[in-house]
């Protein structure tokens, strides 16, 4: 296995997945942007046979005498690209953060490769090209993100053609009942106080604009190959039913767990197989109260942009993603307000030059052309 990210909140999750996994999952690389701390000691436990550092000046603080025997280095994008492609390498996991994480898993679905795909960025930036690639090359993609898996796992319940609408759950983040004069004031540290997740700290942003199920919403779409009219979203606060599919005859199928993100994992490293795992589980002697109720569109207007990207398709995913990442680091940075990422985005996304069929360049110009958007939008 090669995994991508493995020094974050995902990756560390694999790892422990990989630990109890009894030697069926074996990593042949580990690979982090700067963490190199955390990914020598992680090569100490494991010992893959590569550990690569995307960051060059990171890399140039490790003495590789503190790697365990048998444990070599690379260094950038570039040789972690060769590596993924290995014939050492059956499953990928995608766990890179942001749009830096589409280059090294279209390596390895243009290998062939199984990819447990929690870089949701991939699909929302590139979603048809990637997907057409999977099908060429036989690479299968298999869902991380939980609310993608339990639609994976409730999809096989019925035929694709009895869908009639696929249902993802929102936990609503930690601002689901702030006012909106109580949003435009909310501080990084009141935004990063996720109530359900502990998870990295840009996706924790997207959860509490909700701009994590916009996107989410354009991953379904090209994932599932399902149109966007049968996408729609619904709040559960306690983060236990992870998404719901409705078959044509009004049956709603849904998978539910604690807030655990090894099970997913797991489910998409042993898939077809479903084997005792480390993830937390139900305490079924206790109560537990199920609670739903619809978004509110106008003090989380992201969502509305996520079905406006899916609806649209083409280029609009690779803009809105682009401008959220910077619109968040400017939110972390303390540049603007909460509220703005939501502004900023639809300004960007409004304002791009469209394309239906963008090709995997285009993408990267438009990627880098509405980030310098927000930064000029951040400026003003
Ligand atoms: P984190 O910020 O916790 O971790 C990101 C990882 O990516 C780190 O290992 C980081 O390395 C690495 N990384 C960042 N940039 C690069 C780069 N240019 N090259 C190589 N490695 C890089 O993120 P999460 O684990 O929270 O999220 C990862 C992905 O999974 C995201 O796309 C997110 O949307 C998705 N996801 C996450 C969930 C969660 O529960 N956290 C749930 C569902 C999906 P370093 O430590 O050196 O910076």
């Amino acid at each position: 296995m090669a995994v991508l990210g493995s020094t974050g909140s995902v990756g560390t999750s694999t790892l422990e997945v990989i630990a109890a996994s009894e030697g069926r999952l074996v990593p042949y690389l580990l690979a982090a942007n700067r963490s190199t701390r955390a990914l020598v000691e992680q090569a100490r436990i494991f010992r893959p046979a590569w550990i690569v550092v995307a960051d060059a000046a990171a890399a140039g603080d490790l003495d590789v005498a503190d790697l365990p025997a048998g444990t070599r280095l690379a260094v950038g994008p570039e040789p972690l690209d060769d590596l993924v492609r290995s014939p050492e390498v059956d499953r990928v996991v995608s766990a890179i953060v942001g749009a830096a994480g589409l280059r090294s898993t279209w390596a390895a679905v243009d290998a062939g490769k199984t990819v447990a795909l929690a870089n949701k960025e991939t699909l929302v930036m590139a979603g048809p090209l990637v997907m057409r690639l999977a099908e060429r090359t036989g690479a299968r993609i298999l869902p991380v993100d939980s609310e993608h898996s339990a639609i994976h796992q409730a999809l096989r319940s019925g035929g694709f053609d009895e869908v009639e609408r696929i249902v993802l759950t929102a936990s609503g983040g930690p601002f689901r009942t702030w006012s909106q004069a109580a949003l435009a004031a909310a501080t990084p540290a009141e935004a990063l106080r996720h109530p359900t997740w502990s998870m990295g700290r840009k996706i924790t942003i997207d959860s509490a604009t909700m701009m994590n199920k916009a996107l989410e919403l354009i991953e379904a779409r090209w994932l599932f190959g399902v149109p966007s009219e049968k996408l729609g979203v619904i709040v559960h606060p306690q983060s236990i039913v992870h998404s719901l599919v409705e078959f044509v005859d009004g049956s709603v199928i849904a998978q539910l767990s604690p807030p655990d993100m090894k099970l997913p994992i797991q489910y998409a490293l042993l898939h077809p197989r479903r084997l005792p795992g480390p993830s937390r589980r139900f305490d079924f002697s206790r109560a537990v109260g199920l609670e739903f109720e619809p978004p509110d569109p106008q003090r989380f207007p992201a969502l509305r942009l996520g079905h406006e990207a899916a609806s649209r398709g083409g280029s609009c995913g690779a803009v809105l993603n682009a401008a959220n990442e910077e619109a968040v680091r400017g939110f972390l940075d303390g540049e603007i307000r909460f509220t703005d990422i939501a502004d900023v985005c639809a300004r960007v996304l409004d304002e791009h030059p469209f394309q239906a069929d963008p090709s995997l360049d285009e993408i990267r110009r438009l990627d880098a052309w509405a980030r310098q958007e927000v930064v000029k939008w951040v400026c003003v």
